[in-house]
């Protein structure tokens, strides 16, 4: 007799992943609006502001003109390198070759994730920030690899601190994921800091990926210094920048790689055999929005600015220790004396309806924070404050 069904299960790959420990708050989420309540999201990083109408505007003339309607070159079209290139020179005084020193991608996230295929075989160390953005964990595992988490700790200024990582690690280790302005944590990195990591990585031999989505979301004056402004830094390692948190363009999905040519020539081969490039209406858009310089970032910093303001006095003013952040659109701070990251969250949302991320979903070293988005408008900002005022007196 033939078998009707087959037993599905997954690669030993996603087996791998770790657990993802934001399920259980987005199931209490679902509860509670099921339930009518009126909950407050402090968790998700994604603007609520929206993408500026000359970019819509470019999108929808370009989506009109059927040569766009092919498939587009995986490499990106050569007006969008150079206006990454542009960009990259007017912004921080890097000079890129736009044939063979930039790349664009369908968000950065999936360079992020594909870059471990071009560069780790099978059991190599990739060294991933904890806490961090998943996605370095992720792809190191999809590619075979073997994450080793570097603790981000806030005597150090959440910065990677290389003389604490065993000589033997280092040395095996075929790849390093930074990130700063950084996401989980806040912290800003220095041009300084850049040096001493590509220093390491020379050293070591290994590979530098530095994740630079969120410079130009930045506070008081503050300007995030590019890694690609390090002395040496195209000689071992790539940047990735995002079009996502810049120009409210999260769901548009355009970011790009830019640096080493080596490195990005391999990533191009992965993705030439996984994606066929970027609608080429979005990549005229995004021609468009870099073209427009630093203007609407500023005026979202702004907004995100007074949205930092008030959520972080109005805490401090109930007596939590909560640091203002100098850019990207979060807020990370210490939970409360008594609870553990995952405590203060469910208190929250069960008594207060206020969700905010605990720590610890980013990695063993977020234990004993929380992340708040700064994406939410004022008067929801101010409302979250009223409901955690209301736990302290009872
Ligand atoms: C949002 C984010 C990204 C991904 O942005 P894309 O939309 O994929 O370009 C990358 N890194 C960090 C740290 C982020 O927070």
């Amino acid at each position: 007799m033939r078998r009707t069904s087959i037993s599905i299960e997954a690669a030993e790959r996603l087996k791998k992943l770790p657990p993802y420990l934001f399920a259980e708050i987005d199931r209490l989420k679902r509860e509670l609006t099921a339930q009518g309540k009126d909950v407050i999201d402090l968790g998700v990083g994604d603007p609520d502001l929206a993408t500026p109408s000359f970019i819509i505007e470019a999108l929808s003339e370009a989506a009109k003109n059927p040569v766009n309607h092919r498939y587009a070159l995986d490499q990106g079209m050569p007006e969008l390198r150079r206006a990454i290139a542009s960009w990259y020179r007017s912004r921080f005084g890097v000079e890129l070759n736009p044939d063979s020193e930039v790349l664009p991608l369908i968000g950065s996230k999936e360079g992020i994730g594909h870059i471990p295929l071009a560069l780790i075989n099978p059991g190599d160390l990739v060294l991933v920030p904890d806490p961090g953005y998943p996605v370095y964990k992720s792809g190191t595992y999809f590619a075979g690899g073997q994450p080793h988490l570097l603790a981000l700790l806030e005597e150090n200024d959440y910065l990677v601190d290389f003389s604490s990582i065993e000589e033997n690690i280092l040395e095996r280790a075929k790849l390093l994921f930074l990130n700063y302005p950084n996401n989980p944590t806040t912290a800003c990195a220095s041009k300084d800091f850049f040096t001493s990591a590509i220093k390491t990585a020379r050293d070591c031999g290994f590979v530098i990926c530095h994740d630079a989505a969120y410079t130009e979301i930045a506070y008081d004056g503050y300007e995030a210094p590019s890694f690609l402004q390090a002395e040496g830094a195209k000689e071992v390692g790539i940047e990735f920048h995002s079009l996502s948190k810049t120009f409210n363009m999260t769901g548009w999905r355009v970011g790009f790689a830019c640096g080493n040519a080596k490195i990005l020539e391999l990533l191009g081969k992965v993705k030439s055999n996984l994606d066929s490039g970027i609608f080429q209406a979005i990549q005229w858009a995004a021609v468009k929005a870099l073209a427009s310089g630093r203007e609407e970032a500023n005026k979202n910093s702004k907004i995100y600015e007074r949205r930092r303001d008030l959520l972080v006095d109005g805490l401090n003013a109930l007596g939590w220790r909560v640091p203002k952040p100098k850019a990207t659109f979060y807020v990370w701070a210490p939970v409360p004396p008594g609870y553990t990251s995952q405590e203060l969250a469910a208190r929250l949302l069960k008594e207060a309806n206020v969700i905010v991320t605990p720590g610890n979903g980013f990695g063993p070293n977020g234990e004993g924070y929380f992340r708040m988005s700064l994406t939410l408008k004022d008067e929801r900002i101010e409302e979250s404050l009223k409901r955690i005022k209301k736990l302290h007196s009872r």
